[in-house]
């Protein structure tokens, strides 16, 4: 920090696309530097909105509530009920019926959970999810904390399974698994 004189030994990003180079502080300016950091320097204003919507709805596409089927009943296929709480319930009931539409590939069903992404996924979706992550998780960012890194491995290892699935469907994949019995 120009007219500083104290020994710069704490490191911050240069900008958001060189979070690989630093700039060195001592510890006030550091955080200082932090605070008024801007990642979204150098964007256009859309580009900015958009990554603030996507942002704001974890990156999944949004729609106004009541639509498109929001008032009808509750997908019992959305529900994870390991206790059988609903078991006396109508949604028990219908949960007997075969909803086999938006069941994922069985081997990619690990992959989604781990990036929390539904299916059918799309190339853009899956890219723009993974970019929040990958800027959550990024070793630079979370200071080398072990858990995180763990985890940005397995993003990276999910991003790529679901990457070369969406650029090259397995034949008869959109059949629905049911199908296949
Ligand atoms: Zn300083």
């Amino acid at each position: 920090m120009p007219g500083c004189a104290e020994a710069g030994e704490f490191r911050a990003p240069v900008s958001r696309r060189a979070l690989n180079e630093y700039r060195w502080f001592c510890l006030p300016h550091v955080r200082e530097y932090n605070a008024s950091w801007d990642y979204y320097k150098g964007m256009g204003p859309d580009e900015i909105e958009a990554n603030l919507r996507a942002d704001t709805s974890w990156q999944r596409p949004t729609w106004p509530l009541g639509r498109l089927g929001g008032n009808s009943r509750i997908d019992p296929t959305l529900l994870r009920d390991p206790l059988g709480i609903l078991r006396d319930t109508p949604l028990h009931a219908q949960r007997a019926k075969p909803p086999e539409r938006h069941e994922p590939p069985p081997e990619l069903r690990a992959a989604l959970d781990v990036l929390d992404l539904g299916w059918p996924l799309d190339q853009a979706l899956l890219r723009a999810r993974y970019k929040t992550l990958a800027k959550q998780l990024h070793p630079d960012v979370t200071g080398g904390d072990r858990g995180a890194e763990d985890r940005f491995k397995d993003v990276n290892r999910a991003y790529s399974l679901l990457r070369q699935r969406l650029a090259a469907p397995a034949t008869g994949d959109s059949r629905p698994a049911s199908a296949a019995e």
